[in-house]
């Protein structure tokens, strides 16, 4: 086949340990799903009947250790730290008790956010794609696999930047389990091989400046470090 313009190169993300990589196809985002960053927004946690889902661009990925250019027509870059799925198995309608058969692995991912676009989108009703979605956006360390970490459901979630602590909670917080997650996202739509989703972050996003070092961690699955440049 010819291609019209330049291919691009598939976004990927390393597999601990490996030499294989974990192909990119979508990243999905989900809001408030740590009660105590839901009680910090003011908006309560997700009751109503739609999910507050986002979606990134999936060449926004970088990997850990890299640096990442202040993004352009921003005065707020907040980090979020946030366990990462990544989904192996495809699926429609998936039932949450079968939720974890379709997880390949997890990882630590910051879901980086231009919070007053954010908050400028809101005020005019537009969609806030705009504040997730920009080159480097979406930070993710290293794949363990499910196979060999089992599912995680409790562990210290923390970020710091510049060695000073900014978020730390547990993933046992989590009001959606990853299970559940992946059953409520293939409602909507059906989940493929190379889906990632970030899971939500705990209280204590806030902004970074260029030159800061954002690091980040979760207990049994890996860590994440990135500069702001
Ligand atoms: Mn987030």
């Amino acid at each position: 086949m010819k291609l019209a313009v330049p291919d691009w190169i598939r976004p990927t993300i390393a597999i601990a340990g490996t030499k294989t990589v974990f192909p990119v196809r979508r990243i999905y985002a989900i809001g408030r799903n740590y009660a105590d960053h839901a009680a910090e927004t003011g908006l309560g946690g997700q009751d109503g009947p739609v999910p507050g889902i986002s979606l990134k661009p999936a060449d926004s990925v970088i990997a850990d250790g890299n640096d990442l250019p202040y993004p352009p027509a921003t005065a707020e870059l907040d980090h979020e730290i946030e366990m990462v799925i990544a989904i192996g198995k495809g699926g429609a309608s998936i039932a949450a008790e079968r939720g974890t058969e379709h997880i390949f692995g997890y990882a630590v991912g910051f879901d980086l956010i231009r919070r007053d676009l954010m908050r400028e989108c809101i005020a005019h009703e537009h969609s806030w794609d705009l504040c997730k979605s920009f080159d480097g956006a979406s930070p993710v360390g290293a794949i363990r696999p499910a196979s060999e970490i089992g599912h995680p459901v409790s562990g210290t979630i923390a970020l710091s930047v510049n060695g000073a602590p900014r978020q730390r909670g547990d993933i046992s917080q989590m009001i959606w389990k990853p299970a559940e997650i992946v059953s409520r996202l293939s409602r909507y739509s059906r989940l493929e091989p190379g889906d990632i989703v970030f899971t939500g972050t705990p209280k204590g996003p806030a902004p970074v400046v260029a030159g800061d070092l954002i690091e980040g961690r979760i207990e049994g699955v890996g860590q994440l470090t990135i500069r702001i440049v």
